[in-house]
């Protein structure tokens, strides 16, 4: 079942990233990809972005097996950018119990950015935490598409969809 389209999901995009253009004017800006679930959303959005003061950079987590998390995040690959004196924003899929943005938040904040903010495509409102950037707050379902999987397939979906197991 559908739950965002893919014209809901282009124009929220836009309005994101006229959003961040706005807070970061003149500013230099990394865009931390987390890979694999936010690669579209990054893409999409680092093109609304200024292009003389935006860097992108990647790095790879795992927690989850099928539908469930397994508790416990794994660095699989980190970020090669030196953040001092740049403003990162860990641009996230999808935010459920929160466990990987607390590793997240401590990883980076590590590294001594200029500032750090969150912006998630999704969320399922399930934390308490005020998260900078959200693109779209959603219900407590295992959804897939625009990045997000299931056991790896279903990433290329142009839409968000609720996945329900056969
Ligand atoms: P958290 O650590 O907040 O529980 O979970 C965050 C990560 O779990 C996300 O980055 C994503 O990889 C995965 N995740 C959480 N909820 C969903 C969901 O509904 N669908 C998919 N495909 N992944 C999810």
């Amino acid at each position: 079942m559908i739950l965002i389209t893919e014209d809901k999901i282009k124009n929220r995009v836009k309005e994101l990233g006229r959003e961040i253009r706005n807070d970061y004017k003149g500013k230099q800006v990394v865009l931390i990809c987390v890979l694999k679930g936010s690669v579209f959303f990054m893409t999409d959005l680092a093109r609304e972005l200024d292009e003389t003061t935006t860097e992108i950079d990647f790095m790879q987590i795992s927690s989850y097996k099928g539908t469930e998390s397994t508790g416990k995040i794994n660095l699989i690959n980190d970020i090669t950018s030196d953040l001092k004196g740049k403003n990162a924003i860990v641009v996230e899929d999808i935010i459920d119990t929160g466990l990987t943005l607390d590793f997240l938040i401590n990883h980076i904040n590590s590294k001594k950015p200029e500032s750090l903010k969150i912006c998630s495509f999704l969320n399922k409102n399930k934390i308490n935490y005020k998260i900078d950037y959200t693109g779209f707050e959603i219900p407590n379902e295992f959804v897939i598409g625009y990045g997000l999987d299931f056991d790896g397939k279903y990433r290329n979906l142009p839409n968000i969809s609720i996945f329900k197991q056969k």
